[in-house]
Order: structure tokens, then C-alpha cells, then sequence
């Protein structure tokens, strides 16, 4: 039986906590799950519940710690059902065959559930193709909901995936705000990420998808990632002009955030300008640099 057509399952959200101390109580059909206790015993506990009419298992929480949440119900990934032991392998892959119809269906939340339940299957599997295909989903909550699974999996293996998700995301303005919002959740990634790529970057010449990287670093994470080491193939970029004219607006946006963020990147800017930049091209830099003397407070 599918998810979407079992009696139980359907009318049951992905996720749901309930505050012990009010009133409130889990959805009905929650408790036809097999295995649910009747009262929320008082010590913290974890179960596994089982549906009598499509075997999907929920992870039933007491936290008694926790005020406000802390009595949750979550409907395990096939990835967690499998890894727990609970499912075969058959039953398993039978569980991701059904999920892609789920993406397009008329439930929000089962289309988010397959789509976090899918980006584990293909991270779990390296099913790279199958991973991309889902992170350019045209629905933008499920190209969401991927991408922050992908986020969430720091294993090496995927990093170089996740740059280029971010890459290819930021080719659309609009899927590059999302996209690098979703990243911004997760700042431990682009912390351990983004260094990287502005040292990867500083040894080539700036094109298109780095001088759209920057724009959002410098946008989003200035305090927590340097791009020092970019500044001065911005600035040749900007000398150059070998780019388009919105692209050049875009690099010299980067550089004004840059020399507004510290005094000190102020000042490298100023003497990477007198070390580089010949007097005919200078004024090409002479907004940025404008910046950079406020900036010290000259
Ligand atoms: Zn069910």
C-alpha cells in the first residue's frame, strides 16, 4: 500500500510535537499506530511504532526535559528504517519506488517527506544523477528540502556535489537567493566549504560562477569567511573588463562589502590598489576605493 492511500499514514503529518502540559494531544490515527503507549509515560523515551496498514514506522519521543515540545512523532526515512534493522532490503527498495509519484502530489508534506526521503536514498547509494535531478526539481520547496539534506551530510564524498549544486543553483538569481539561504541554515558547511573555494578561486581568473559566489559571501557570510585572497582577481577582473557590465556591477559590489567589513581589509585593498592598479585604469576602482579611505576613517 502507498503512503498517500493508507488510512493512517495519509492523515498524519511527517512530524509533529505536542506540548505535554497543554491540552493537546497527537492526531487521532497516531493511535492506531502498533506499539503507541496510551499516556505519554513521564521519563524520556524513544519507540519505534509501527502502521498496521502499510508498515511505515514512526519514532514516537518523550523529552521530559524540554518544556514547550515534548512528545513528537516522526515518520522514519526508508534510509532510518533500514538502518535500524525494521525493514528489509526488498521492502525498502519497494518504500523508494513509491516516493517519486509523492513528489508532485496534492500533500505539502508528503512531498517534502519524499523529497528528504529520496536526497537520503541517493546521498546513502551515490546516486549522484538521480540527487541533481531532484535538487532542480522545478517545485522550489522540494529543490528546498534536497538541497538542505545535502547540506546536512558532511561526508566527504558529497562535498564536491554540494559546491556544485551551489554553483549551478546560483545561475538563476532567484534559486541562488534560496539556495544560498539554505546554506546560510547551515553555516558550519559554507564555513568549512567556503574557505576553500575562495582559495580555489584566487588562483584563476574571475569568471561568471566566482564573481557570483563572492557577491553572496560577501552578502551573506562576510564575518565568517575571508575572501582576502580574491580580492586582488576581483580587481583585475574589474581592470579588464572582460566581463559584462551587471557581472563588473556585481564584482564591485563584493569589493565595497569587502573594504566595509574591517579596517583591515580596508587597508589591504589600498595597498593591493597601489601595488596593481596603473593610473589609467584607476578609475575604474575609484568607488571601491572611496569606500576602503571611509572605511579607515580618512
Ligand atoms: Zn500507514
Amino acid at each position: 500500500m502507498l503512503l498517500s492511500t493508507c488510512k493512517v499514514c495519509s492523515r498524519l503529518p511527517s512530524t509533529v510535537w505536542i506540548n505535554r502540559q497543554s491540552e493537546e494531544d497527537l492526531p487521532g490515527p497516531a493511535y492506531r499506530l502498533e506499539g503507541i503507549p496510551a499516556e505519554p509515560p513521564d521519563d524520556a523515551i524513544a519507540l519505534h511504532l509501527r502502521c498496521p496498514e502499510c508498515g511505515i514506522y514512526y519514532r514516537y519521543e518523550v523529552s521530559p526535559g524540554c518544556l514547550s515540545h515534548d512528545v513528537g512523532l516522526i515518520r522514519l526515512l526508508p534510509g532510518e528504517m533500514r538502518a535500524e534493522g525494521l525493514i528489509w532490503k526488498w521492502r525498502y527498495n519497494r518504500l523508494i519506488r513509491d516516493l517519486p509519484p509523492l513528489l508532485d502530489g496534492e500533500s505539502t508534506d508528503l512531498s517534502l517527506y519524499a523529497a528528504r526521503a529520496l536526497a537520503r536514498h541517493y546521498l546513502d547509494n551515490d546516486l549522484r544523477e538521480g540527487l541533481e535531478q531532484l535538487c532542480r526539481h522545478p517545485n522550489w520547496a522540494i529543490r528546498r528540502q534536497a538541497v538542505l539534506e545535502v547540506g546536512e551530510d558532511e561526508m566527504t564524498p558529497h562535498i564536491a556535489l554540494v559546491i556544485e549544486l551551489l554553483f549551478d543553483h546560483a545561475q538563476v538569481a532567484d534559486a541562488a537567493k534560496v539556495n544560498f539561504r539554505v546554506f546560510q541554515e547551515k553555516s558550519p558547511l559554507i564555513l568549512k566549504y567556503g574557505e576553500r573555494l575562495v582559495g580555489a578561486f584566487a588562483d584563476r581568473q574571475m569568471s561568471y560562477y566566482p564573481v557570483i559566489f563572492l557577491k553572496h559571501i560577501t552578502q551573506f557570510f562576510i564575518e565568517l569567511v575571508d575572501i582576502t585572497p580574491c580580492v586582488s582577481p576581483l580587481m583585475r577582473f574589474l581592470m579588464e573588463a572582460v566581463g559584462e557590465e551587471s557581472l563588473c556591477e556585481e564584482a564591485r559590489h563584493s569589493l565595497i562589502r569587502y573594504v566595509r567589513a574591517s579596517p583591515a581589509n580596508a587597508q589591504f585593498f589600498l595597498k593591493t590598489f597601489e601595488e596593481i592598479v596603473p593610473p589609467d585604469v584607476a578609475a575604474t576602482l575609484a568607488d571601491v576605493r572611496a569606500a576602503a579611505q571611509i572605511s579607515l576613517g580618512r
